[in-house]
């Protein structure tokens, strides 16, 4: 008898493998969050302390949200009917001056974390702002998490040559999380400069840190 945590028995398994196989009637064994071993229904003798019966279930890779702003869950469906432009400078950005407190954030990224895990996705990269709420939300909920803090020229006080130091601060300490990571996230090429773009992209070769930014979202005035 083999000893693991957790055994699913039967379904079909996407292994996501080079070959793309596909494994209908396997059971699949996973020990320390790790999967341990994947084999045809009932042909080794493993035991677990959690079984969990996944006949006539597809069991995939989880999915990842490659683009979130977990905190904005709470506007969902607000003034979504205008052009970019309106909607931002119009309703967001007035309504995120007055409203966004880290308890906000926090609340809200517990919402959003907790909805997409229900839909089967477990990262969610992400780009708001004050990122440690984002991440302790996400710690909660279980889920991994790559956020950010937005850069948004307009908003940008600090000094270009500062850039990414915070996120790096950040990073060190959530160095031992294994659910979180960071990156740089200038928010687009219509509200950063080319000298915040710059700086940003310096500064990821110099955290060795991923960038994040809406690179075609839409362009101002065409809707
Ligand atoms: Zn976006």
């Amino acid at each position: 008898m083999i000893i693991c945590d957790v055994l699913l028995t039967g379904g079909s398994y996407v292994t996501m493998d080079a070959g793309f196989r596909i494994l209908e009637d396997h059971d699949l064994a996973v020990k320390d969050g790790k999967i341990l071993d994947i084999f045809p229904t009932g042909s080794k003798d493993y035991h677990a302390a959690e079984e969990i019966d996944a006949t006539n279930c597809l069991i995939t890779p989880g999915f990842i949200n490659a683009h979130t702003h977990m905190p904005m869950t709470y506007f969902r469906g607000l003034a979504d009917d205008l052009p970019l432009e309106k909607w931002l400078q119009e309703y967001i950005w007035p309504l995120e001056a007055r409203m966004i407190s880290t308890d906000f954030v926090y609340d809200a990224s517990l919402h959003a974390a907790t909805e997409m895990l229900m839909h089967g996705i477990t990262l969610a990269n992400d780009m708001y702002f004050h990122m440690g709420q984002i991440a302790e939300a996400s710690i909660k909920a279980g889920m991994r998490v790559i956020v950010s803090e937005a850069i948004i020229g307009h908003n940008f006080k600090g000094a270009l040559t500062e850039i990414g130091s915070k996120v790096q601060t950040f990073k060190d300490q959530y160095a031992n999380q294994a659910l979180v990571d960071c990156c740089l996230a200038p928010h687009a090429i219509y509200t950063c400069s080319r000298e915040i773009l710059e700086a940003c992209v310096k500064a990821a070769s110099r955290h060795d840190l991923l960038l994040h930014m809406h690179l075609s979202e839409n362009t101002p005035g065409t809707g």
